[in-house]
């Protein structure tokens, strides 16, 4: 597909999906996820811990050095800039560099630290000095299987003779030959594909199996039972890792039947809250009156940055469109772009080149710019069946409550939509202000 971006002349091409919402697509966002995350994600919850036998003692690291690792890794690991475990690594490399190993079924959100502790598992249980596949990744899609080989490189990168291998769609190998690369990272049905058709890996060899991000991996038609078969040939002294960004009964009941025993470590995420913003609506009559009325907020308080959220594709293009021939700096951010395109636009306006970021609700979740103190609402959120999205509300609004700063929100409201607004209020029982946009004194 390609992408839709302004002319020069300011126009944009409408294509017939333009009336439909963006879909949220799971594999899609956790990519886009990794690609514009720069730091750890921290959290002020405590991991929680469910040990297989609660009578052992508990280890947690507070250093790498406690880990006692080969030189190589250690290197590789502060090489990344790594200083110290990550919360969720603290509970998690010891029960995973254990001897004997230990199985693992580990739950937290994106940007933790689990793959960067997986690699490190993996990295630390091959032998370089023997040529065949001794660890085997799977992940959901050929993008997030190269983001992590990415990992595996840097974190190995000392590790001069350990090699790896993507067991994807497209990378033909010919049959019969010998695999001597020792870590295999793919998609379940490639890599079922080599180990029962092609005899390329030898599951009995396995030394380490992750299966990454299971809940996007649950999500894909077939991936769960492919994935079980390929559970199922694994020798029984293998060790066995889940990961997973999200915990919902249905990743829960697919962890439990795929890793045996296993030791659980959780932790939650730090949640949103809209009690740190201020909450207007300014009632509209059309698009065109919500336009004026966010030229009229844009005239009257001084703004940083902020993000505009429109329902469908058409409205967010218009709206761009308006912007830029008023002569605004934005950016659109839009569902028929690919999430390298994505990430490259929420790139730019994290460094500031752009003031606004006009999107559909690709970006509902996820999307963290720290400096952004004002969201617009062009579109309330709604639903299918025309009910207010509460989910979708708070994820373009909210704030975690101890990182997050004070913030702005405004919500375009035409009248006809006004009691789903009064709903929304009800539910986060807060309180939405109407807005004279023509005076805003009152908010500043
Ligand atoms: P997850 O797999 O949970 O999404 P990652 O392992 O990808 O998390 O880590 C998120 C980001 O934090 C990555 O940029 C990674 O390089 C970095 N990171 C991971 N562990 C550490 C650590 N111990 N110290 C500093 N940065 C880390």
């Amino acid at each position: 597909k390609s992408a839709t971006v302004p002319k020069g002349d300011g126009s944009i091409n409408n294509t017939d999906e333009d009336d439909e919402e963006d879909v949220v697509d799971l594999a899609a966002s956790s990519l886009l996820n990794k690609l514009i995350r720069q730091s750890l994600v921290e959290s002020s919850h405590r991991v929680e811990v469910l040990q297989k036998d609660p009578s052992s003692p508990l280890y947690s690291v507070k250093t790498f050095e406690e880990l006692r690792l080969k030189e190589e890794l250690r290197k590789g690991i502060y090489a990344m800039g790594f200083n110290r475990p990550s919360k969720i690594q603290e509970m998690a490399l010891p029960m995973m560099l254990a001897h004997p190993p230990q199985n693992l079924i580990a739950q937290s959100q994106s940007g933790t630290g689990k793959t960067a502790a997986f690699v490190l598992a993996m990295l630390s249980r091959v032998n370089a000095l023997e040529l065949f596949p001794q660890c085997l990744c799977l992940a959901p899609t050929y993008e997030l299987a190269l983001q992590t080989g990415r990992v595996v490189e840097r974190m190995g990168k000392f590790c001069v003779d350990v090699q790896v291998m993507y067991a994807i769609r497209g990378n033909r190998i010919p049959r019969g030959t010998d695999v001597t690369k020792q870590i295999i990272i793919g998609t379940p049905g490639t890599v079922l594909d080599w180990c029962f058709k092609r005899k390329l890996i030898d599951l009995t060899k396995i030394r380490v199996f992750v299966l990454d991000e299971a809940d996007v991996m649950i999500d894909t038609q077939g991936f769960s039972d492919q994935s079980i078969r390929i559970q199922r040939a694994l020798p029984s002294e293998c060790q066995m890792l889940l990961f997973s960004a999200t915990f919902e009964d249905s990743v829960w009941q697919f962890a439990e039947r795929i890793i045996p025993d296993p030791n659980v470590i959780k932790l939650r995420k730090e949640e949103l809250t809209l009690n740190n913003i201020r909450q207007y609506y300014v009632l509209c009559e059309n698009r065109k009156d919500k336009y004026q009325a966010l030229c009229n907020i844009y005239g009257g308080i001084t703004i940083g940055q902020a993000i505009i959220f429109c329902q469908t594709r058409r409205n967010a293009k218009w709206l761009t469109v308006e912007m830029m021939q008023d002569g605004h700096q934005v950016s659109l951010l839009s569902g028929e772009l690919t999430v390298d395109q994505r990430a490259a636009i929420i790139q730019r306006f994290r460094d500031g080149k752009e003031k606004v970021l006009i999107t559909t609700n690709v970006c509902a979740r996820g999307i963290d710019v720290k400096q952004v103190t004002i969201v617009v609402n062009f579109d309330l959120p709604v639903n299918q069946a025309e009910e207010p999205d509460y989910e979708t509300y708070l994820h373009r609004i909210g704030r975690t409550g101890r990182f997050g700063k004070k913030g702005l929100a405004f919500n375009m409201i035409e009248v006809d939509k006004l009691p789903l607004l009064m709903k929304i209020q009800d539910h986060f029982n807060s309180n939405i202000k109407q807005l004279d946009p023509e005076d805003m004194d009152e908010i500043e």
